[in-house]
């Protein structure tokens, strides 16, 4: 049996390398390794995916929600609210502009931005919603949506770790992670579920003047009528990354399918047992499993981790530290104790090897790893 990994990159690209290696070698023979043809090809084939009407290509998932919150024309003090418990970007970005980030509680079963909790931190200077849809779910999309009309709050969606998720509404409507909000954020990191070999990101949005404007923040505040005198930053794909994206955005749908499908292993698995919980689904979206995270609620977390570890199992603690108990991040507003969902995922989160490629033999030793 292969050796088990967090995330197997080498076997996926064994089975895709003719046409990653001949998208290589095409922008190594142009000679056109920034805005190349295939940086428009992607951005194409990628607005068709999701259904965004525009999309921005930038350098990362972290470029992109920093840019979406300069194109929305957030001004210092305004308020930013963003879930406690996630990967840093979000608060960074918020932090770095001169916002004022306001964490919230998250929902034990998705893991997700808790509704309730958004509507209490709502203040006269709340003026964006910044939801993440974590592991691969999406947030309470429909909720979010409607507080953010009656508020007049800016939603931009964190879509790092959920491209391809689909989202359903009450009226039936499907929309994608990333195309529901004013703005969604995605990241090509190799390690997500649509990932590039380096750095590479997205913005998404449906709204002509911003996606001009967006665009124009990506390229030093350039070229756009109204906005001479903006301060932009450089961020851009390049397309050696467009390339092997173009490539791999052929096969998410393979790749999504095939990440659900070791989620329903796992599920079964696990799924009528009391010491480990299985992620709890949303009714109203797919989870496309960048992460499948468990919650270890009766026996000891770590213990468990060391188990699987000696057993060459790996396995992962997405995250460890919510937002407002990271030192940098320290805030007279907040201390330990106020967000009590997120503190005690932070306690009890594991999340298993997931990726395109497990075999049916490593779910089987892995499963039997975690044990009885
Ligand atoms: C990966 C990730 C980011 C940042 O993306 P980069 O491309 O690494 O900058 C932001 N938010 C979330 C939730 C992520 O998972």
């Amino acid at each position: 049996m292969k050796k088990i990994q967090m995330v197997d990159l080498q076997t996926q690209y064994q089975h895709i390398k003719a046409d990653i290696d001949r998208g290589i070698q095409e922008v190594i023979d142009s000679a056109q390794f920034i805005k190349g043809p295939q940086v428009e090809s992607f951005r194409e084939h990628l607005e068709h995916y999701t259904g965004a009407k525009h999309v921005i290509p930038v350098g990362n998932g972290t470029d992109a929600l920093q840019i979406a919150l300069m194109g929305l024309g957030l001004r210092p003090g305004d308020e930013v609210i963003t879930p406690t418990f996630t990967f840093i970007a979000t608060a960074e970005v918020v932090a770095l502009l001169g916002l004022t980030p306001v964490v919230v509680d998250v929902d034990w079963d998705t893991m997700n931005i808790s509704v309730d909790a958004i509507r209490r931190a709502i203040t006269p200077k709340t003026k964006a919603i910044v939801p993440v849809h974590l592991f691969g779910q999406c947030a309470n999309m429909e909720a979010i949506l409607a507080i953010a009309r009656e508020h007049h709050l800016y939603v931009v969606e964190d879509a790092c770790q959920a491209i391809g998720a689909q989202y359903t509404f009450s009226d039936g409507t499907v929309k994608q992670a990333g195309t529901m909000g004013d703005i969604g954020c995605t990241s090509f990191f190799p390690s997500k579920n649509l990932g590039c070999y380096g750095d590479g990101g997205a913005l998404f949005t449906n709204d002509d003047e911003l996606a001009a404007h967006l665009r124009a923040i990506a390229n030093h505040g350039m070229v756009v009528r109204y906005h001479h005198d903006e301060v932009g930053v450089n961020s851009r794909l390049d397309s050696i990354q467009a390339a092997i994206l173009d490539v791999k955005l052929g096969h998410l749908d393979e790749y999504i399918a095939a990440r659900q499908k070791a989620a329903a292993r796992y599920d079964a698995a696990f799924g009528g047992r009391e010491d480990i919980l299985i992620p709890g689904r949303a009714n109203d979206s797919t989870h496309v499993f960048h992460q499948y995270t468990l919650r270890v609620v009766g026996q000891d977390r770590d213990a468990l981790k060391a188990k699987l570890a000696a057993k060459d199992v790996p396995a992962m603690i997405y995250y460890p530290v919510p937002l407002h108990l990271q030192k940098a991040y320290q805030d007279v507003r907040y201390k330990s104790g106020d967000f009590p969902v997120a503190e005690r995922l932070a306690s009890c989160v594991l999340s298993l090897p997931m990726h395109t490629e497990l075999s049916d033999e490593q779910l089987d030793y892995i499963i039997e790893a975690v044990g009885k």
